[in-house]
């Protein structure tokens, strides 16, 4: 889906990602991991330009979707979020209510009342929350837990149909029970959607990815099919990585 080709990237003059391509391949689930400050995040807000919103931040090379390059300057970046959406460490809902939550996009696009409401309880149940919010969906969503509150996050996301849908440690800032559902709607969604997650935890890119990239100071380090990743790294430093060394 997206072919990410000699990705250099500068925070001012400090370049953070160097020379970095790999493919991110249609209804899969990418899982990139590495170890904190190598550029997950950075690598990550390349892919729907949420690096604009950091002044004095440079890139070079090109990241080809759909015949466009992400990367370039004149492409309409507000399309490129609704294609490309994200959904980030700690739960963010809006403090309205959970509806409202989903609605809100649905309304910039001036959807019709009907359809908002078919949407709503179609992202909530793609996002496994329907049966738990079904009765109180006025209610505000800071009333929800954790957990709840970033399955609200992804049904957002997923109310605007996105093609890719960006994961920046979703789980980390939620218990196991929380994050082996998140795991599950992922897993339940990802015949539909293109879905990169970055994690810091190597058993859940193992458990729910097909791909993986190892990131080590800006660089990538070792890409392929998750199994073989961790099953025969061929990169001294993935393994060590793997193996818990540093
Ligand atoms: P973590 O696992 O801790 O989230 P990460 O792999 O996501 O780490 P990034 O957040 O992408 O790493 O950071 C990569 C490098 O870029 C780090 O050296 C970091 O200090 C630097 N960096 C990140 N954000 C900024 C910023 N807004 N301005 C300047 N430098 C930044
Ligand atoms: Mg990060």
């Amino acid at each position: 889906a997206i072919e990410v080709r000699h990705l250099n990237f500068y925070y001012g003059t400090h370049q953070v990602l160097f020379d970095i391509s790999l493919p991110i391949r249609q209804r899969q689930i990418t899982a990139l991991i590495g170890p904190s400050g190598c550029g997950k995040s950075t690598f990550l807000r390349t892919l729907n330009r949420m690096n604009d919103l950091i002044p004095e931040t440079r890139i070079e090379g090109e990241a080809i979707f759909d015949g466009e390059n992400i990367y370039d300057p004149a492409i309409d970046v507000i399309r490129l979020r609704q294609r490309i959406g994200m959904v980030f460490q700690r739960p963010n809902p809006f403090p309205k209510s959970i509806f409202d939550n989903i609605a809100y996009g649905l309304r910039i696009q001036r959807k019709p009342r009907r359809q908002i409401q078919e949407e709503v309880e179609r992202s909530l149940r793609a996002a496994a929350l329907w049966d738990e919010v079904k009765d109180r969906l006025k209610a505000s969503a800071l009333g929800l837990s954790g957990g709840q509150q970033q399955r609200l996050c992804i049904a957002r996301a997923l109310a605007l149909h996105p093609e890719v849908l960006l994961l920046d440690e979703p789980c980390s800032a939620l218990d196991p029970i929380a994050t082996l559902k998140i795991e599950e709607l992922l897993l339940s969604i990802s015949k539909e959607y293109t879905i990169v997650i970055v994690t810091h935890n190597m058993s859940q890119a193992a458990r729910i990815s097909q791909y993986t990239g190892f990131f080590l100071n800006g660089r990538l380090i070792e890409y392929g099919p998750t199994a073989e990743l961790f099953k025969r790294p061929r990169q001294r430093e993935t393994e060590d990585y793997i193996s818990g060394r540093f």
